[in-house]
């Protein structure tokens, strides 16, 4: 009989006996330069004057996110290498062992992003040579207008392409109603204050036939080389979606965005057999269940979800990849509640990665450029990298205290939209 020898596990020896790098600390600084509350990790190291900046910002509950930060991640990350991107993104994930969710993927994309801020400092390249290098010079934009009437908004969009963008995303105000994205056309008072509700009512059927007058309105001036793009926000019923996606079918959008809620993932498959209007989604999926099957099944033409919300920009890239073999392009949410930190971390994808599609803009104020030198450039409709190494932003803390969140009643949080009865929808 041979005696059974224990199994002795392989010493853990990280990045391959590079010199030891350790975390010394990990820190949410919050900050609101534009009077948007940003949430932004810094990880720093054992090598003097070496750390790394992610954008941890869910805008709605940030202060969540702080705690999932400082009191869970730090204690599991101090003395780790932050060399080891991969190890710490999937140890992290599952030390909470009931995970995904907004919480806690922003709280892991503030690590993970400065981990790849760090590992690009090191490098003494920008984030997206370490991807694989540039596929184009820089990342076209789309920009947002908005009007209270027709002629309004075509100014608007006039105005972007006389600076030189191709691709216009367009909102108009419904007469009334608390619109989405627009804002509120005032000859109308807002039916429900008289049912002592308090805020402009929304309703789908109003809104729909105006979308199709403001297509119609735009290609008819504007013609068929701009761009066009729409954003539905989940606020109307399926049904009324793919009514609006199949009228709109003629004004060739570059993309319809959000047609459906999350909730409502399952009619994308009805969606798609009824039009060619190409679909983009994404910016509330946080769990890689909501969004695998619509890419594996060719459902959707543009992801666009949130790079904080589902974890950062290691699963960025992982679905930026893994969308390419199904023919579709990437577009990330990029609002104002992405820090001047995750647009530069969507920007190293949209240079690197062959299926980008479109990026979102936004133009951040003057103050918000000063708390974050090095925030990537708008020139003539497109975004540029600074090619400093790493994210190539940094962040002035002195400057960021000096703006701390605004006071709200809500604390930050959506309020109530309402029909013209009462009953609440999707924001
Ligand atoms: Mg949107």
């Amino acid at each position: 009989m041979t005696d059974i020898q224990p199994v002795v596990a392989p010493v853990w020896e990280p990045s391959g006996g590079m010199p030891a790098l350790k975390i010394t600390n990990v820190k949410a600084i919050c900050t609101a330069p534009d009077g948007i509350r940003l949430v932004v990790v810094k990880v720093e190291t054992s090598e003097p004057g070496l750390y790394g900046l992610g954008c941890a910002t869910f805008t709605q509950r940030p202060l969540a996110v702080v705690t999932a930060v400082e009191e869970y991640l730090k204690p599991f990350l101090l003395g780790r290498d932050p060399n080891d991107i991969e190890d710490i993104y999937q140890s992290a994930y599952v030390s909470s062992y009931w995970r995904s969710g907004p919480v806690l993927n922003n709280a892991l994309s503030g690590v993970d992003m400065a981990l790849w801020d760090i590992k690009g400092k090191r490098a003494g390249m920008p984030v997206y040579q370490l991807l694989g290098g540039k596929s184009r010079v820089a990342a076209s934009l789309y920009a947002h207008a908005s009007g209270a009437s027709l002629e309004e908004l075509e100014d608007e969009v006039r105005r972007f392409l006389d600076q030189g963008y191709r691709y216009v995303r367009c909102q108009i105000a419904v007469p009334g109603y608390s619109t989405y994205g627009s804002r509120i056309a005032p000859r109308q008072q807002p039916s429900n204050q008289t049912l002592g509700l308090g805020t402009a009512p929304w309703e789908p059927t109003p809104y729909c036939r105006l979308v199709v007058k403001m297509f119609d309105h735009l290609r008819s001036r504007l013609g068929d080389e701009v761009e066009l793009l729409h954003d539905i926000h989940e606020r109307i019923p399926p049904i009324q979606a793919i009514g609006l996606a199949k009228e709109l079918e003629r004004y060739h959008l570059f993309f319809l965005e959000d047609p459906l809620a999350p909730e409502d993932n399952e009619y994308f498959r009805i969606l798609r057999q009824q039009t060619s209007t190409p679909i983009a989604m994404g910016e509330l999926y946080v769990n890689q269940q909501e969004y695998v099957p619509l890419i594996r099944d060719r459902l959707i033409d543009f992801i666009r979800v949130h790079l904080s919300d589902i974890g950062g920009l290691s699963m960025g890239l992982k679905l930026a990849h893994f969308c390419e073999f199904f023919g579709v392009r990437t577009a990330w949410h990029g609002p104002g509640d992405v820090s001047p930190v995750g647009h530069a971390a969507n920007l190293q994808l949209d240079l690197a990665c062959h299926n980008f599609g479109v990026q979102e803009q936004h133009v951040f104020g003057e103050a918000a450029r000063e708390v974050f030198p090095g925030t990537p450039e708008i020139r003539d409709g497109y975004l540029w990298s600074n090619e400093k190494p790493g994210l190539g932003v940094d962040i002035n803390e002195d400057l960021a205290a000096k703006y701390p969140f605004p006071e709200h009643p809500l604390n930050g949080a959506w309020p109530p939209v309402r029909r013209l009865d009462g009953t609440v929808i999707r924001p």
